[in-house]
């Protein structure tokens, strides 16, 4: 992926790797960082997910979320952590996740899953066979690529 300069006036394509702007010699190694914290703290969250650390994945995707609110795919995997951790804010997450992902999305079929996920969820008293149900699905949701930009 290239990185484009962030200067208003240049706005020019570099490859991904530059330290400087090849137009306007804008240094672009902090912002690449930045550019890519995002997508690196997707990575941990999902990793922490795969492992069922989830206050682990939670803290990390709440982090993405923090500079990139508006990312779908962080905000279903975090949907996806909180109901397998039967946290109360799951359906909220989910709520906003389905807003931003829009209708005929890639991502609708997961949503209805979770849904329905989260209904069982709302049904207390859990017992230890659907938690461990509820947690291998969540699981099964999270087992995605990573994103390509970060490293983590
Ligand atoms: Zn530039």
């Amino acid at each position: 992926m290239n990185i484009k300069c962030p200067i208003p006036d240049c706005g020019c394509e570099n490859p991904s790797e530059s330290a400087r702007c090849q137009r306007c010699g804008a240094n672009l190694q902090a912002y690449s960082r930045l550019l890519f914290l995002p997508d690196y703290l997707f990575n941990r969250g999902l990793n922490h997910a795969q492992r069922g650390e989830l206050a682990q994945a939670e803290s990390a995707l709440q982090a993405a979320l923090a500079f990139n609110p508006k990312d779908g795919e962080t905000l279903l995997l975090l949907a996806a952590v909180q109901s397998a951790a039967g946290n109360p804010a799951a359906p909220l997450t989910l709520t906003q996740a389905d807003q931003v992902v829009g209708e005929g999305a890639l991502w609708k079929t997961q949503i209805g899953a979770l849904k329905t996920l989260l209904e069982e969820v709302q049904n207390p008293p859990l017992s230890a066979h659907a938690a461990a149900q509820m947690k291998a699905r969540a699981q099964q949701i999270a087992q995605k690529r990573k994103k390509h930009k970060g490293k983590g």
